[in-house]
């Protein structure tokens, strides 16, 4: 059993504070949705997690299975268990995708006997062209295409935690259909690698990926913070009632603004 631990996450952008108190724990098996909407911070939060450039860390921990995950770099990370899948998947020119994951594989220790069938069995369980297996990494393909693609490679390098930011977007409903029912499979599985179930946090801001992909927990994160956590029905609470039900307290900034609006109206 593994487990992703994210406590009292501060984190900033270009010297602004995003995330302002993240709490999250991830084990295998589950999935964890956090749903907000644009701008609340999802894609800082998965940043945060793999060690993008750019984004400091101002307070807090993330852990996978006790090991401090914020004083990696971002490959030794993807080795320790975590894997993302990118909102907007990057196109790399001139290197082929059997060519990253015998690489990816190699450095994990693992095997590349049999990459290829494992490959072509993957693409048919999820729509994917084999033609496309060929191919530099995500050129040309579509937004979809792109979406199949890194589900695929998810697939095959069975992470222990896998950051899903908004898998469903630039998606098709079939392409949805069956990424989303992919990652849920894996979710159920006990995979080859290390026998455990994928544990997944899958960010979004629809329900309908939540459709095919069943949240165990789902978190609404908000300004920064997450301001309610429940089951799947919460989710569906969303449908109906929009984010600005849930609309996080005032932060800092909004009493920091109003403070000083005060202060020039009493200084008229
Ligand atoms: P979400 O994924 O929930 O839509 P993001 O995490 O992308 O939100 O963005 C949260 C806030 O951080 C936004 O106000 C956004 O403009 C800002 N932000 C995110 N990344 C950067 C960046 N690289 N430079 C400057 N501001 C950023
Ligand atoms: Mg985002």
């Amino acid at each position: 059993m593994s487990t992703l631990e994210i406590r009292g996450l501060r984190a900033s952008v270009a010297g602004k504070e995003i995330l302002k108190g993240i709490d999250l724990t991830i084990k295998s098996g589950e999935v964890h949705a956090v749903m907000g909407p644009n701008g609340a911070g999802k894609s800082t939060l998965s940043a945060i997690i793999m060690g993008k450039p750019g984004y400091e860390v101002l307070e807090g921990t993330v852990t996978l299975d006790g090991v401090d995950m914020l004083a990696l770099a971002t490959w030794e990370r993807a080795i320790a268990g975590l894997h993302l899948v990118m909102q907007y998947p990057t196109e790399v020119p001139g290197v082929r995708l059997d060519a990253v994951l015998t690489e990816a594989l190699s450095t994990r220790g693992r095997s590349t006997d049999g990459l290829d069938d494992a490959l072509r069995s993957e693409a048919g369980k999820i729509g994917f062209e084999e033609r496309f297996l060929d191919r530099p990494l995500n050129v040309d393909l579509s937004g979809g295409e792109k979406k199949r693609n890194e589900t695929l490679q998810l697939a095959i390098l069975e992470p222990k935690i896998a950051i899903l930011d908004e898998l469903d977007s630039g998606l098709d409903i079939d392409a949805l259909r069956d990424c989303a029912r992919r990652v849920e499979a894996m979710s159920n599985d006990l995979d080859d690698s290390d026998g455990q179930p994928l544990g997944v946090l899958a960010i979004t801001h629809y329900n309908r990926l939540l459709e095919e992909l069943k949240p165990d927990h789902v978190h609404i994160l908000a300004q920064g913070r997450i301001v309610e956590s429940g089951g799947p029905e919460l989710a569906t609470q969303l449908e109906t009632d929009g984010y600005a039900a849930f609309a996080a307290a005032p932060d800092d900034d909004a009493a920091d603004a109003s403070a000083s609006a005060l202060g020039d109206l009493f200084s008229l």
